[in-house]
């Protein structure tokens, strides 16, 4: 909260900016403070736009954010570098407020681009590899070897708003590696956001096991569609940019969708998970309660076939 804030509340005595002693409201530490502009000069130097310096705080944020003006450094576009130097420029006033260290204004550039740098590069990154999304099959279809076969859920209940994610890996050949499921929260996830969480968490697990070539078998066609469309990215939570780091890593994956019923196998396990539980249970054996549901896709004429 700044100084202007804090007296309007009655919380402190003075308004004043602790760098310069004029009122120090929001605008004045991102934008107008001697130091703020030292550090916006650094950062964008002669490309700043000419009105940068005169709108209010609204207009400011408003036309900066959809601005497309080249910076100083072509890796990285300007809403990254703005959005960055914003955030370095807040993060010195506090350390200056809270811990008494005084960051020169040209370190916090550097920080700025060096953050804006990595962030464009990450993105970059996720965005230009493709992810592969099969067509939907009408029924559960193995993967060949040496893919293994991950069948992920989510789910909430509707009357105690548990969340739940979990699912099971098997190889091609149907044969049981690991089944997995924890709760992940009451009241405060949504289905969808289970189902991320199932995917998240399945991935991590096959990675943590070594294995190079993994199909992810959703019944969530919107998790699916989301994770596989990289213009969704606009508007990505960190879940899904934490799936898509891990897409990212030197293996391969598929994302499948599969019907409900083609997909009982996880429905089932997520059903078990106690209530409330929320560290990761791992079944390293197959449980009695899924043996009849694994028998049935072993039997299946497009099911697993049993080695
Ligand atoms: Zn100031």
């Amino acid at each position: 909260m700044t100084n202007w804030e804090r007296h309007r509340r009655c919380l402190g005595a003075s308004t004043a900016c602790p760098r310069c002693d004029s009122c120090e409201s929001v605008l004045h530490v991102l934008r107008d403070c001697p130091y703020a502009h030292d550090v916006w000069s650094a950062t964008l130097g002669s490309l700043l736009p000419p009105t940068f310096f005169a709108n209010n705080l609204d207009v400011w944020l408003l036309s900066s954010f959809r601005s497309s003006s080249p910076t100083l450094f072509s890796d990285v576009p300007w809403f990254i570098l703005f959005a960055s130097t914003r955030w370095h420029l807040w993060k010195s006033r506090t350390d200056l407020i809270f811990t008494g260290v005084v960051t020169p204004a040209d370190s916090t550039a550097i920080r700025s681009v060096n953050w804006s740098r990595h962030y464009s590069m990450v993105s970059n990154k996720i965005i230009s590899k493709p992810i592969v999304r099969d067509v939907a099959p009408c029924c559960c279809l193995p993967p060949q070897s040496p893919w293994v076969c991950l069948n992920t859920d989510g789910s909430v209940c509707p009357c105690s708003k548990y969340a739940r994610a979990g699912g099971i890996i098997r190889d091609s050949s149907g044969t049981w590696v690991t089944g997995y499921g924890r709760g992940i929260g009451i009241g405060i996830v949504d289905v969808f956001t289970s189902e991320l969480w199932a995917i998240y968490d399945d991935l991590l697990l096959a990675w943590q096991l070594g294995f190079d070539c993994v199909q992810v078998q959703s019944d969530c066609s919107k998790a699916i569609l989301v994770i596989s469309d990289a213009n969704s990215l606009n508007g990505y939570s960190i879940l899904i940019r934490n799936i898509l780091s891990l897409c990212q890593r030197n293996w391969a994956i598929k994302f499948l969708w599969i019907p409900r019923t083609a997909n009982q196998v996880a429905d089932k396990l997520l059903k078990q998970i106690p209530f409330p539980h929320f560290d990761m249970i791992h079944l390293d054996a197959p449980p009695d309660y899924l043996m009849s549901q694994l028998e049935q896709d072993n039997s299946s004429s497009h099911g697993f076939t049993v080695a």
